[in-house]
């Protein structure tokens, strides 16, 4: 929109003009008070008119050509136009302290990244031996450890941001000890084979390199293992730390790590509220609602948030994590808050569960 900037010409005569009138009725004092105000009418009305011209070719230049010029609340979500841009621009073109605060502040609010309390993030789908009927309540052992360490790509001094990367892989075979050969149902559910978990490391010793991973990045103290960073475990609902990593930790005997501990990130929690929320902005508030909310499994989850399919191989556990992660990042885009908000018991136990690493046979109704 273009304001119409009075005619100069039209405007110095109309001045001569009242100058002339103020002359020849300056005996009258009250045609002096009415010319005076004339003139001052006319002198705040020119100089409103150049200022709001100068401030609409100022937002104008630098937005695409298919867009208006910015107006206070109607700010286009996608135009994003540095603030060091703006900053950088001569002062002499702004004519007033209130045209620089409306530039800051249409800067800020171009800014959608939201504050994000975790610095790291591991992302975690685990695969455990299986039997076809037996349920989860069955005492599974981890075959596959996969993680993604994602960190923000773009995290502001005021701990704000949207750009979620993976940063380093690691994953390792798990060699089952208890039931140490697979099912069949198992190797065609997860693709992992028989002489991969035959050749891999047992339970405590990938714990062990896994914690050297972690410290090579930071995370940990390699000596007591303790947290230096604020990071939180994610996963595809609450199952692979609540219940497989402590069913393991029990059959191998091994205690719970330091840097295992905490709450989880449960992302299918997390897009399935997100999915019924931004449909319906009261369900997060409504306690009825809430319990209505649909699980979605990864796949789901993918299409809820409008991504590509799932990659690669589901239920292997480095795709089902890689896919976890592009869920992640996507959330992260989104605005959404990604901490860790489920609880998580690494002392529950099972009816199976005897002396720590001992199995109850006789209590499992699945042999
Ligand atoms: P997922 O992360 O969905 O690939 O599953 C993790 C683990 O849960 C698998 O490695 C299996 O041990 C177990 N699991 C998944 N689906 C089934 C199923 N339909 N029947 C029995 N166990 C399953
Ligand atoms: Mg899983
Ligand atoms: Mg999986």
């Amino acid at each position: 929109m273009q304001l119409a900037s009075p005619d100069p010409d039209g405007l110095s005569s109309f001045v001569t003009f009242l100058l002339s009138l103020i002359q020849l009725l300056a005996s009258n004092w009250k045609v002096f008070l009415l010319s005076s105000f004339l003139i001052l009418s006319v002198t705040v009305f020119t100089r409103r008119a150049k200022q709001s011209k100068e401030s609409s070719s100022l937002l104008v230049e630098g937005s695409p050509p298919h867009q208006k010029p910015l107006n206070g609340s109607d700010i286009p979500p996608v135009y994003h136009r540095p603030y060091s841009q703006i900053s950088d621009r001569s002062t002499s073109k702004w004519s007033s302290q209130a045209q620089k605060d409306l530039i800051v502040k249409i800067a800020q609010k171009q800014d959608h990244r939201v504050k994000q309390p975790y610095d790291a993030f591991l992302v975690l789908d685990v695969e455990a031996t299986c039997e076809e009927g037996a349920g989860f309540e069955w005492p599974n052992e981890i075959i596959e450890w996969p993680v993604c360490l994602m960190r923000w790509k773009d995290k502001s001094d005021q701990g704000k941001a949207s750009q979620l990367e993976i940063v380093d892989e690691f994953r390792s075979f798990v060699k089952p000890t208890w039931r140490p050969q697979l099912s069949q149902f198992c190797t065609d559910l997860t693709g992992i084979t028989q002489a991969q978990v035959d050749s891999a490391p047992t339970f405590q010793k990938v714990l062990k390199m896994f914690a050297r991973f972690l410290a090579s990045h930071g995370l940990i103290d390699p000596k007591s293992g303790r947290p230096i960073q604020r990071f939180c475990w994610c996963s595809d609902g609450p199952f692979d730390i609540r219940d497989f990593v402590v069913k393991q930790c029990f059959i191998s005997k091994a205690p719970m790590p330091l840097w295992l501990k905490g709450n989880v990130l449960d992302v299918r929690r997390v897009v399935s509220v997100w999915a019924v929320a931004s449909s319906n902005p009261d369900t997060t508030t409504k306690p009825s609602a809430r319990s209505h909310i649909r699980s979605l499994n990864i796949p789901q989850q993918l299409q809820a948030l409008g991504l590509p399919g799932f990659q690669g191989r589901l239920h292997s556990g480095i795709d089902d994590t890689r896919n976890i992660a592009r869920v992640m990042t996507e959330l992260a885009r989104r605005g959404v808050r990604l901490e860790p908000k489920t609880s998580i018991n690494p002392n529950r136990r099972w009816n199976w569960m005897g002396k720590p690493g001992e199995v109850l046979e006789h209590t499992l109704m699945f042999q």
